[in-house]
């Protein structure tokens, strides 16, 4: 038995036999061939081609009714990329010219696109490099394997498995939609990544970003996975499996007392009323939004819909998917495209060459501004679907009040031209600002007086404030929400809001931590928006709490120095309202 330390998504435990597929195999020895054998290799890589083509036209096929749009966009992009004539040409010329291998020729063929592509000034032609390295790997996959028949085909026997990637692609997801595979495990991915996404919508548990599971988590080995903490236990002894079992079945006996809550309102014991929002990816996690009790959706990431595909979504596309969204909760913050550095097509896995320092480049707001078009299709489309509910609208990463000025010139000229061409829309969308680079929280006044609503970001704030890149592993131990410049920032932010009587929401990881729920209510949040699985049980300590009696444990908080210190009146916080909450249930 041995355990593995990666970053759970999803939810729940899950304990099963693994099911390994292949690892990569884009960094197979270079081979070459005799002369005579060159019109061989030649064959293989024809026949690689075809059934690539024709496994993906099949999958493609298969794609169930229900299943998120981008699945097949993803897929058609993939099939055209194998079938593009050029690719064959440009591999058989290198296994001509090199006397390569067919793989060793692709590979060299993919490392060359690779600079092409990574050269490329706009930003989003840039990250299509992604999708060139996921078709050549499945290419590379059928030369490496088809031969011995070694490869563990994706079937049908994944039924309680936990499977275990290098990696997914959009086109297993399609398989496992219709597999009943019990969680997955895999060697790349952050929590953003379309595999987190995947384990959210399959309401499953996952670990990803747990370099080397291929390697050290061998077929058939009985696995768990726990997506809270991102454990995986290889080969669990007896002891552990009953420790194991007794969690998961605590698991689910506490999810299904937490679904009591979902009808009743986010009230402190001491009348404070809160406002739980959902973030969403995809206009697929309306569903779970509504089964959570979100009362409307305080972050909808709509990068999601740009990722993994050749083509930029229409405005038709996008109008599409907003009004869904708008149409089914009674409010909704949709905020403006944010790709750019963790967040590239594949959600932040990074091969090669990537630009300096990405986090602090031309991300978000500032992607936005430099391609207009982008942006004002964009706007164009949100804009649209504010006649079908009520939308605000959420401008990432500024750190500066021109930025807002320049955004809000953009929005004035698109609401111009959609008045020219009687399009209908509300005219009265309010327009808010993330607060997630620390000159923003530093002069949060400015920014509400210039904005309608600010919503604070955690995830960059504390990346930016601490200098600690969020999906940088090796760096992940100075992640902590409780240093003291963190919580000075949140609460200026705050204040300003008071004092400009704004609303003001967080919507960064901290609020779905229900560690950190009576903290941030006592330092005066009132507006909460997190990945809909933790609403129930931030609820349900939000109707335990009251608030003016934490008070005095969130002044400690706020205002010690030492870290140590501060997580043990964190730890007094959350046990002296439990306590009073026994206190009162044995009084009544
Ligand atoms: C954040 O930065 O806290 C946030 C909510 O945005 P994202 O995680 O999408 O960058
Ligand atoms: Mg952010």
């Amino acid at each position: 038995m041995f355990s593995l330390q990666g970053t759970g998504v999803g939810s729940g435990i899950a304990i099963g036999p693994a099911y390994v597929i292949q690892q990569s195999v884009t960094a197979a020895a270079m081979r070459r061939v005799e002369e005579d054998q060159i019109d061989q290799e030649i064959e293989r890589l024809e026949a690689a081609l075809k059934t690539t083509s024709e496994r993906l036209a099949k999958t493609r096929g298969d794609v169930p009714d229900n299943a998120p749009k981008e699945i097949a966009a993803f897929l058609d992009a993939h099939i055209m990329m194998v079938d593009d004539p050029t690719l064959r040409d440009a591999t058989v010329e290198i296994i001509q010219d090199h006397q390569f291998s067919a793989e060793s020729a692709l590979i060299m063929h993919r490392n060359q696109l690779a600079e092409i592509f990574e050269n490329m000034e706009d930003e989003y032609l840039r990250s299509k490099k992604d999708d060139v390295d996921q078709v050549i790997q499945q290419i590379l996959q059928q030369l490496v394997f088809s031969d011995d028949g070694e490869q563990n085909e994706l079937n049908d026997s994944l039924d309680g498995c936990i499977l275990v990637a290098h990696d997914l692609t959009p086109a297993d997801t399609v398989h496992f939609m219709g597999m009943n595979m019990s969680a997955f495990v895999t060697n790349l991915g952050s929590p953003i990544s379309h595999v987190a996404i995947l384990a959210g919508s399959l309401k499953i548990p996952a670990v990803v970003g747990l370099h080397g599971a291929v390697r050290h988590i061998a077929h058939g080995t009985n696995v768990a996975v726990d997506a809270r903490t991102g454990e995986v236990i290889v080969d669990p002894d007896e002891e552990t499996l009953k420790i194991l079992y007794a969690r998961r079945e605590e698991y689910e006996r506490h999810q299904s007392e937490l679904l009591a809550l979902k009808d009743l309102d986010a009230v402190t014991r001491d009348g404070e009323k809160v406002t739980l929002l959902a973030n969403v990816e995809l206009p697929e996690d309306i569903e779970h939004a509504l089964n959570s009790g979100a009362v409307g959706v305080g972050l909808y990431r709509t990068e999601y819909l740009f990722m993994n595909r050749v083509q930029l979504p229409t405005e038709e596309e996008q109008f599409e998917a907003y009004k869904e969204v708008v149409k089914s909760l009674e409010q909704v913050t949709i905020r403006t495209l944010d790709l750019g550095a963790d967040k590239q097509v594949d959600g932040g896995r990074k091969q090669g060459n990537v630009a300096i320092n990405p986090a602090l480049g031309l991300r978000a707001v500032r992607f936005c501004l430099r391609s207009v078009d982008i942006f004002r299709t964009q706007l164009r489309a949100i804009y649209r679907a504010s006649a079908f509910g009520e939308v605000q609208c959420l401008i990432p990463m500024l750190s500066n009040l021109d930025e807002i000025k320049q955004v809000t010139a953009l929005i004035d000229e698109v609401k111009r031209d959609l008045d020219s061409e009687n399009v209908v829309y509300d005219p009265t969308v309010k327009i808010g600002g993330m607060i997630e680079v620390p000159a923003a929280a530093i002069t949060a006044d400015q920014f509400a007086q210039a904005l309608d609503f600010l919503s604070v970001g955690t995830n960059d704030l504390i990346q930016y404030t601490l200098a600690i890149d969020r999906v940088d592993d090796d760096v992940n131990y100075l992640y902590d929400p409780l240093h003291s410049s963190i919580l000075r920032l949140i609460k200026n932010v705050l204040d300003a809001g008071t004092k400009y009587d704004i609303p003001v929401s967080l919507c960064g990881e901290m609020a779905s931590d229900s560690r950190y729920t009576r903290l941030l209510l006592g330092m005066g949040l009132r507006i909460f928006s997190m990945d809909p699985g933790a609403i129930p049980e931030v609820k349900q300590i939000i109707r335990q709490s009251d608030v003016f009696s934490t008070l005095d444990y969130v002044d400690k908080i706020m205002t010690c120095p030492d870290s140590a210190r501060r997580l043990d009146w964190l730890s007094h916080l959350n046990v002296a309202e439990v306590s009073v909450l026994q206190t009162a249930r044995v009084q009544s």
